[in-house]
């Protein structure tokens, strides 16, 4: 599989791009004539420094508004033409793209631009280069891939070839099947980008909102399925025109490209086992049958003070590290690690973000393959020294430098908490339990910009889907929510992407230094006993103003007795079509990290309409920004 991308989509001088295309696993880039107008280097400096990254130039682009024009400017275009492949050999690339002509002077008609490309392709020829041909989206006459293809054949000439760009097919929604018909040596390279469906216009779409395979909405499987049965096996190039993108780092932006593009190739490999691209083999995506545990890094107040709440909230400290600072506490099937040590991963996470559950395991079907699938999607692997008697489970960094575990029940890994932890004889009562049976889900938080990362660092990974993006209103901004979960609800986890620092989610970042774990949620059978068992246990609930509690009643038509429940124990409401949902929270613990308790009954989604109350009262407990603890 020879993958490239499009220098434009990545931020940075144009030596940090290449280094940082080079070490995410490219073997080409397209280059953009303005990111080298821009560049003082020699058009051969240029393509030496590319070849010292161990790259090659897979495209040279764009050649504008060519084909079918009326004379003067058809003999210019040619002069020009002839310009541009004298820096193409300097470059030390052989192929060029020539987008469809967008010029009000352009006259149209297939067969007079079949034979301009004809001459084109004769000269083109004496030099040993090749060129493309690609349909704009918005092009004067040309805008769909199967003129475009017309043209080309017509022009019938070796040099001549076609570019395919999912986003211009996709965009006009032409039918991909189309694409079957084309033979595969005819197109000369494959273009691709997603993009999130928003009606717009096609130019600005384009120029704006594209992003990485598997990021968008587009149906980039199904045309690279079709472009695969062509039996192509040229370059699979990103050319992705992004905002966020151009400002991002272009380390993390170059690795979830070439991510996009494996898990592109690994899915169309499933569907398409004929195809001639070489991809490499991996283990399909895992099934996820729950969260295993959630550890977390403290220090010894900070330590005190999360077991004592987690006390209250029912939980039984039942297990201690047989060589380590750790202990295991337990309610339900919810298990969770505080790490007290002081050394190790743990420790640098406590040390730099104060306490913060720094990772989680997730139950898999097979714990090794979904490490394997993870390192071959580019994942980076942790690994500590493990000491006597301890187990090496497979796991990977992050979120915000987090890690996630892997276990599963096939192998040695279900024995865990036995091998590594001592049982603790019953220390504490063990009639504080408030009925809580598994984690709902996790709630992350990170800056905006990375959301998108994270979307394909979990999807491309587990086998799970993103909903629609949701905004959640917070009185200082606005925060984004998308979710990635299990078609059985089992694995759950909520990203919300922060742009200011003035949110809660915002406020979060800053205050911990980076992105992670901002909630747990907590289910529990019948949220009404679970609330009274916590008031018998000292728990005090978030308190949500009495507003609420008007509006939930004649919004939803709600008993006004059981809303007279629900405020007394600060129980939030919601419905969907599918059920309803019952929620209460924590205060905050440490810098805005806290817990929720729900109760769902057939309800699918996550309260995003009771955020802002919730976000208010979180709020108000919150300790002054920047006073010491
Ligand atoms: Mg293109
Ligand atoms: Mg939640």
């Amino acid at each position: 599989m020879k993958t490239s991308i499009a220098t434009v989509s990545i931020s940075g001088e144009f030596e940090e791009k290449l280094s940082a295309i080079a070490r995410a696993g490219f073997d080409g880039i397209e280059i953009f004539e303005n990111d080298f107008l821009a560049f003082d280097r020699s058009p051969a400096e240029v393509g030496q420094m590319v070849r010292d990254h161990g790259l090659t130039v897979s495209l040279f682009q764009p050649f504008r508004d060519f084909e079918g024009m009326p004379e003067p400017f058809r003999s210019r275009n040619f002069d020009r033409a002839e310009r541009k492949f004298d820096l193409m050999a300097e470059l030390g690339t052989d192929l060029m793209l020539i987008c469809s002509n967008t010029s009000p002077v352009s006259l149209g008609g297939i067969d007079r631009a079949a034979a301009d490309f004809r001459e084109l392709g004769e000269r083109a020829a004496k030099r040993g280069l090749r060129v493309g041909y690609e349909a704009l989206a918005w092009g004067r006459h040309i805008h769909d891939h199967r003129d475009a293809w017309e043209i080309v054949r017509r022009a019938d000439h070796p040099n001549i070839g076609l570019i395919l760009d999912s986003f211009h097919t996709l965009a006009r929604k032409i039918d991909v099947n189309s694409i079957r018909s084309i033979p595969g040596d005819r197109i000369f390279i494959v273009q691709l980008a997603d993009a999130p469906l928003i009606e717009m216009d096609l130019l600005y779409w384009s120029r704006h909102f594209r992003n990485m395979p598997g990021e968008g909405d587009l149906a980039v499987t199904a045309f690279m399925q079709a472009i695969a049965a062509t039996g192509y096996d040229g370059y699979l190039s990103l050319e992705i025109f992004n905002d966020q993108f151009r400002g991002g780092s272009p380390e993390a932006i170059s690795r979830d490209g070439r991510r996009s593009l494996v898990y592109l190739m690994d899915q169309v490999r499933r569907v398409e086992p004929d195809m001639r691209i070489p991809v490499p083999d991996m283990p399909s995506r895992s099934a996820v049958s729950g969260i295993a545990f959630v550890e977390f890094a403290v220090g010894d107040d900070d330590g005190r003070e999360l077991e004592a709440l987690l006390q209250i909230l029912g939980f039984r400290t039942v297990g201690r590290h047989r060589t380590k600072s750790v202990t295991l506490m337990r309610q339900g099937e919810i298990n969770l690690v505080i790490n007290r040590e002081e050394k190790g991963f743990a420790n640098a996470s406590y040390l730099v973000h104060g306490a913060n559950a720094y990772a989680f395991g997730l139950m898999v079907d097979d714990a090794a393959g979904a490490h394997a699938r993870a390192l071959q999607l580019g994942s980076e692997d942790f690994r500590q020294a493990v000491g006597p008697g301890e187990m090496q489970v497979p796991a990977i960094r992050g979120v915000g430098g987090g890690i996630v575990y892997f276990l599963d029940e096939k192998s040695s890994l279900a024995n865990i908490w036995d091998v590594e932890f001592e049982p603790l004889a019953e220390t504490e009562p063990s009639d504080r339990t408030v009925g809580l049976t598994r984690i709902d889900h996790l709630a992350q938080t990170t800056r905006y910009e990375e959301m998108l990362t994270w979307l394909l660092f979990y999807t491309s990974q587990l086998a799970t889907r993103k909903t629609p993006m949701v905004d959640i209103i917070d009185p200082a901004g606005v925060v984004r929510s998308q979710v990635v979960e299990t078609d059985d609800g089992r694995l759950r986890i909520t990203l919300n992407g922060a742009e200011n620092r003035n949110t809660l989610a915002g406020r979060f970042i800053a205050e911990t230094f980076g992105s992670g774990i901002q909630h747990i949620a907590f289910e529990t059978d019948d949220i009404f006993a679970t609330a009274e068992a916590l008031a018998s246990n000292g728990f005090k609930s978030l308190v949500i103003s009495p507003n609420y509690f008007d509006d939930v009643e004649v919004r939803f038509g709600l008993a006004p007795e059981l809303v007279e429940r629900m405020k007394a124990a600060n129980i939030l409401y919601d419905r969907d079509d599918a059920g309803e949902y019952f929620q209460l929270y924590s205060p905050t613990y440490g810098e805005g990290f806290f817990f929720e308790i729900v109760e769902r009954r057939g309800y699918a989604g996550y309260g995003a309409p009771n955020a802002i109350f919730r976000i208010a009262s979180l709020k108000r407990h919150l300790r002054p920004s920047g006073v010491p603890r």
